[in-house]
């Protein structure tokens, strides 16, 4: 861990400029999310406890450098006042003139929104005058949106080379937790890697071969694995082209002691619906007009096993076609196994992705896990090994 923590910062009488996620859902100028905006509060909080001024700087959609009145961000002022509890002021740009007599003219207590960082199209070139406008709104930056990491931006990156830098409590979460799962994992490490494609995880595949003990492969990418074994899949989704591919990806494992663990049973069923008639079969025996929709209780009890000889899970994707009941009954099973380990203290389960949210949250088991990521792409990249931009800055601060 080489970043530093609001902790390591003398915050008192500081304007701290904090880069936050704040990309909630909007319908008809009502907020219908604020997930994001509850999330960032601890690090608001804290740094007005510790007597800093908090300065948010923010992206809102996809502007594209245009100035566009319904992504500004002056529409989320009373939500953020609601979630810190506090008055927030809002500038209308966030560099020039205006955003720093509003930033000079901040009280403790109040917090400053500058306007969306993207209205200024080089924003995502990571232009290092838009960073350096920024920057002198603030004596420390402090960037809370690990979400958005990924890209080297000029409120993520540039920014950050500029004035000394920190991680928020949220990033410092994320990374901790992100951490302890796959970068110093306490072993064995078991991965869940499921969802619809092989070809969209292919580099995570491969960083995780090397990194686990073992690896469950589900869902619709275990059906790509199961042609490379020369079976059956009907009409199941599977990339025929992604055959060899897959075959490697089972040799690579193999060489690097990586177990891999395929279906040995599947439910099929003739339609790609909730409630269609469907028949528990092995692996191997999949009728020429079936569709694997989800893993089988055989493969549910070896994934049980799996799980419970494990201290560490990293999981990204669902087992089955968890949208459509009964179909989602290998992703619950094995959520509520690993939720149950989690809550006993036997293992650290980490998971993140869109879909595996979602599929986590309805299993109802989400709760229990030790964390559950919900930064998407940032997660992905991370996940499959590569730097972060935002992170490698905040390490060279
Ligand atoms: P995430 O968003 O968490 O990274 P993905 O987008 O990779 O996950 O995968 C989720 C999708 O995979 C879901 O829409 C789910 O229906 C689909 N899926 C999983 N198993 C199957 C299957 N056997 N057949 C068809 N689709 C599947
Ligand atoms: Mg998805």
């Amino acid at each position: 861990m080489g970043w530093k923590t609001l902790d390591d910062m003398d915050l008192n009488g500081k304007r701290v400029l904090v880069r936050v996620d704040i990309n909630v859902p909007i319908v008809d100028g009502v907020v219908t999310d604020s997930t994001r905006i509850r999330r960032i509060a601890p690090t608001v909080r804290d740094i007005l406890a510790a007597g800093g001024k908090p300065i948010l700087l923010a992206h809102f959609g996809r502007p594209g450098g245009e100035r566009r009145e319904n992504l500004s961000l002056n529409q989320l002022v009373p939500t953020l006042e609601r979630a810190f509890e506090t008055r927030v002021l809002f500038a209308a740009d966030c560099i020039g003139a205006g955003a720093e007599a509003a930033a000079d003219a901040l009280q403790p207590g109040e917090v400053l929104l500058l306007e969306n960082t993207r209205f200024h199209a080089t924003e995502t070139k990571n232009d290092p005058e838009l960073a350096a406008g920024m920057a002198r709104l603030g004596e420390i930056y402090c960037n809370d949106a690990f979400s958005a990491a990924h890209r080297a931006h000029s409120s993520t990156e540039a920014i950050a080379r500029l004035l000394p830098a920190c991680a928020g409590r949220l990033m410092q979460a994320e990374l901790q937790a992100l951490e302890s799962a796959l970068s110093q994992p306490q072993r064995p490490v078991t991965a869940v890697v499921g969802g619809a494609k092989v070809s969209t995880k292919l580099e995570l595949l491969g960083n995780l071969i090397e990194k686990v003990d073992h690896l469950v492969i589900g869902g619709g990418m275990a059906n790509t694995f199961l042609v490379a074994k020369g079976l059956p899949v009907g009409i199941s989704l599977a990339e025929r082209i992604m055959k060899d591919t897959a075959a490697e990806i089972l040799a690579k494992a193999k060489a690097a002691g990586c177990e891999i663990i395929l279906p040995s049973d599947i439910a099929v069923a003739k339609k790609f619906e909730a409630h269609a008639e469907h028949e528990i079969l092995p692996a191997d025996q999949c009728p020429e007009d079936g569709m694997i929709l989800d893993a089988g209780p055989d493969s549910l009890a070896r994934i049980n096993e799996v799980f419970e000889a494990s201290k560490t899970l990293i999981w990204n994707g669902p087992l089955g076609a968890f949208e459509l009941e009964p179909f989602d009954a290998a992703t619950n099973a094995a959520a509520l196994k690993a939720a149950a380990l989690t809550r006993a203290g036997q293992l650290i389960s980490v998971a993140g992705g869109g879909d595996t949210v979602a599929a986590l949250n309805a299993s109802g088991a989400a709760g229990d896990f030790t964390y559950i990521s919900t930064a998407g792409g940032a997660f992905l990249e991370w996940m499959e090994g590569k730097e972060l931009p935002g992170v490698a800055a905040l390490e060279s601060a």
